[in-house]
């Protein structure tokens, strides 16, 4: 962790706290837990969740009014970085993806009634939920074109469609869905809305968890194959206006990027520590360990400033949106979208080769990034897209629209 950025009194001890939990209980978790079911990892993870929120360390992005700790995006910012240093960090104090959107998104659209039915028990830790947007059958980087349509009948939604990688639709109690409510509307940015779908409404139909990267899909994080075959919700369930799910979705985007970005610092860190110990203590022979050789010293140069660098941008893209917004940090938002993603890539990788056949095994965290966090390149935006929205803005001062 570099200079805290210290907004308010009490940050460094929220970050101090924050970092015994990591270090005293979720990295020793790591190698009992991982490999194993959901079921059998939730009752462990449950206990101490517990313990976090016993120490005020909950949902730390929501109001405290909601039961969260009300920290701002800078501030949140760091603590995601120590969170991210540990494979369960963010589940623990309950801030992972898909929830915190989606309480971001109840929070600031949600009415009365769906605050109370949603965001309070999701808040809470009760259930859990997942966002369906992107489909099989278009292409999920361009958020206006889909297939899934929401008709009106009576006061409700009749929804269809076909979803996939639903992050965490298994076992969500709701999703936020993503659907056409005016197919033919003249601009199609304001075509589609999101509707709020109990998993339990028939019709809802889970077709499969996705196999990644040679798991069958199933424990610790998983990403669904949905269809909604005439699900129908009451019209009370549509979030913000009709017609506003393009424009929601891009308030939860920046801030989400923010909050990745961070929380792939947080890994980049901890694969950092696990190379220089490695690299400290493996010995190519008697007094001679690999730290010695120059390659490897390289790798651990190059990699403590690619970090350093990654963490200024993140908080400069921070501070900017803090103060002028989104729209207006737009190219610092994308810069750091696919910067920080190929960073993590990068120390990963080199943290694994430094493990030799070590850093591919299950014992370490450094497998399971290698093959989860490879999606970083493409979720929230898949890294042609950033560069060429930057390149696009940059341009545009060069009076060239492209
Ligand atoms: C781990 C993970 C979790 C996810 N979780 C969710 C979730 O919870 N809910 C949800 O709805 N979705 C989720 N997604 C889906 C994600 O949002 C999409 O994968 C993403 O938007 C890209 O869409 P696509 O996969 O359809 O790729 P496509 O749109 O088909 O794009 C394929 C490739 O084409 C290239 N490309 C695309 N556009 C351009 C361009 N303009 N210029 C140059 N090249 C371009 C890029 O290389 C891109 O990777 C998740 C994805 C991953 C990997």
């Amino acid at each position: 962790m570099q200079i805290i950025e210290q907004t308010r009194p009490d940050l460094d001890k929220i970050l101090e706290k924050a970092q015994q939990l990591i270090q005293q209980r979720l990295i020793p978790l790591e190698s009992e837990l991982m490999g194993k079911s959901w079921e059998e990892m939730a009752p462990r993870l449950a206990e101490v969740r517990q313990e976090a929120r016993n120490q005020g360390l909950w949902v730390p992005q929501m109001p405290k009014e909601y039961g969260g700790m009300g920290l701002s995006l800078i501030e949140h910012a760091q603590l995601m970085e120590v969170l991210g240093q540990a494979i369960f960090g963010l589940y623990v104090l309950n801030c992972q993806a898909p929830d915190a959107g989606n309480m971001e998104i109840l929070h600031e659209f949600g009415t009365d009634e769906q605050k109370e039915k949603y965001l309070l028990p999701l808040i809470d830790g009760q259930i859990r939920s997942c966002f369906s947007m992107t489909e099989p059958d278009y292409a999920g980087s361009n958020p206006i074109y889909m297939g899934t349509v929401a008709t009106k009948d009576g006061g409700d939604y009749v929804i269809d469609g076909h979803k996939w990688f639903t992050s965490s639709a298994d076992g969500a109690a709701f999703a936020i869905v993503m659907c056409l409510t005016d197919p033919e509307g003249e601009s199609p940015y304001l075509r589609a809305s999101q509707i709020i779908v109990p998993l339990d409404t028939p019709g809802f139909e889970h077709i499969r968890k996705i196999p990644i990267a040679g798991h069958a899909g199933g424990g610790w994080i998983s990403h669904s194959e949905v269809k909604y075959n005439a699900c129908r919700v009451p019209q009370t369930n549509l979030l913000g206006g009709e017609g506003h799910g393009f424009s929601i979705a891009q308030t939860r985007l920046g801030p989400g990027r923010i909050h990745h970005c961070m929380r792939w610092i947080g890994i980049c860190e901890r694969a950092f520590h696990l190379m220089c110990e490695r690299a400290a203590t493996r010995e190519l022979a008697p007094g001679k360990p690999l730290a010695t050789k120059q390659t490897i010293q390289i790798w651990i140069a190059e990699s403590r400033a690619e970090i350093n660098a990654a963490r200024l941008m993140v908080m400069d893209a921070a501070r900017k949106m803090a103060a002028v917004g989104d729209k207006a940090a737009k190219v610092e938002i994308s810069v750091i979208k696919f910067f920080c993603a190929n960073i993590l890539q990068k120390v990963v990788d080199r943290s694994i080769q430094v493990h030799g056949a070590l850093g591919i095994t299950d014992d370490l965290p450094l497998a399971f990034w290698y093959a989860h966090e490879r999606g970083a390149r493409i979720y929230d935006g898949a890294d042609e897209v950033h560069k060429s929205r930057v390149a696009r803005e940059i341009l545009k001062g060069y009076g060239v629209r492209v």
